[in-house]
């Protein structure tokens, strides 16, 4: 029995779902997983999967893959492309696509486990597999750890997991280190004091608070933060008000916040508190503003040592030239947080899922940033193959290279 990894692709690319809401994708990947003869626990962490292989003496190895959705509305014309729609944790109705890649995740891990469990004379140790919920809200590998991942399956001696990205197909990218910035999302509340749109003089407007707020915090990364560290201040979302002619009692902010290590959070993070609280000051705001941490997300830091060592298997394995240092990321990840509780290496590696002639075009004229869509937009579409034979044969060679 072969699985159909292009079928399985296609079918999780259009049905994409929001995260902690991932029911048809876990149930799907516990099904082959089991088929494959994994001990299958469903449920761990909201709608996590955990497989568990064993095959004799030697070293634990957990492989992650996330599997969530993002409120994106798919505009790639793919013929497989989504048209889902979802309720967002408010409770609108929003579309839903796989955006991040998140399907090729998981239909890569499932060909890779298909890989080592037709060859179990060839290696011996513990595969554990992680099928994590929610990584778009930062929040899916915590969950999993708080329902008991770390004790209730055998403890990692490496966490592995990869991400497919804008890069040519053929290539993966790693570097060791920090590979990925550290994140915070807050939520502000600028609380001021509602009336009517004619009579602005008798109110406290906390929409032109929240605009002297959103100006001023661009200056955080710009003025504030030596321009030899790395610093992003982006208000992603800002909401207030109903009506022309009513000026509203309060506006919310939304920001993610990102840095490369722990020094500059705790300025940024400082400045920013110092910023909206003096605007809400400057303002004649009745109460103070409040500030709530959505989520953390810490450093993605690969292990130099694990790091070097998987190089030399890539290179080996797949070919010499496939890997590249692609520089540190400002996105960020919750894979980490596995590695960080359980204190062992983490590596986290990107492999390529553009077509090598349209990046090679782009590159030449300078308009790869404008030309090849990345993680997130509504045209990102990682080229079917070669990309998930690549991430089959990627997560393979990995696995293999940290089992005996
Ligand atoms: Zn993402
Ligand atoms: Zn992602």
């Amino acid at each position: 029995m072969t699985i159909d990894l292009e079928a399985l692709y296609v079918d999780l690319h259009e049905h994409p779902e929001l995260s902690f809401q991932e029911l048809r994708t876990a149930a799907i990947a516990a099904g082959h997983l089991r088929d494959l003869g994994l001990e299958v626990t469903e449920r761990v962490g909201g709608t996590g999967v955990v497989g568990v292989l064993r095959n004799g003496e030697g070293p634990t190895v957990w492989l992650r893959a996330d599997m969530d959705g993002l409120p994106v509305e798919e505009q790639t014309r793919l013929p497989y492309a989504s048209t889902a729609r979802g309720l967002n944790p408010q409770g609108t109705e929003v579309p839903v696509m796989h955006a991040c890649g998140h399907d090729m995740h998981v239909a890569a891990m499932i060909g890779a486990i298909e890989q080592l469990a037709s060859t179990t004379g060839e290696w011996s140790g513990t595969i554990v597999v992680l099928i994590q919920p929610a990584e778009e809200f930062g929040a899916g590998a915590q969950a999993m750890i708080a329902d008991g991942v770390l004790t209730r399956f055998p403890r990692p001696d490496i966490v592995l997991g990869q991400h497919v990205t804008p890069l040519p197909t053929g290539i993966v990218g790693v570097r060791p280190g920090t590979q990925m910035a550290a994140s915070d999302g807050l939520t502000i509340t600028l609380y001021g004091r509602g009336g009517h749109g004619s009579r602005p003089h008798a109110t406290v407007d906390p929409i032109v608070m929240a605009a002297a707020t959103v100006m001023r915090l661009q200056t955080v990364a710009s003025r504030e933060i030596d321009p030899r560290e790395m610093a992003v201040v982006t208000v992603g979302s800002i909401h207030a008000g109903l009506k022309h002619n009513i000026i509203p009692a309060e506006a919310r902010l939304e920001l993610s916040l990102r840095y490369a290590d722990d020094s500059t959070r705790a300025k940024v993070l400082e400045k920013v508190e110092r910023i909206v609280r003096a605007e809400a000051e400057a303002s004649g705001a009745p109460v103070p503003p409040t500030i709530e941490t959505d989520h953390t997300l810490p450093p993605t830091i690969n292990d130099a040592d694990a790091t070097a060592r998987l190089s030399a298997a890539f290179d080996r394995e797949i070919g010499a030239g496939t890997v590249l240092d692609p520089g540190m990321f400002t996105g960020s990840e919750d894979v980490s947080w596995f590695a960080r509780e359980a204190g062992v290496p983490l590596v986290f590696w990107f492999w390529g899922g553009v077509d090598p002639a349209v990046f090679a075009k782009a590159q030449a004229e300078g308009t790869i940033d404008r030309d090849i869509p990345t993680n997130h937009s509504p045209f990102f579409a990682p080229l079917l193959q070669p990309t998930l034979r690549n991430g089959v044969q990627t997560l393979t060679v990995a696995a293999r290279e940290f089992l005996d």
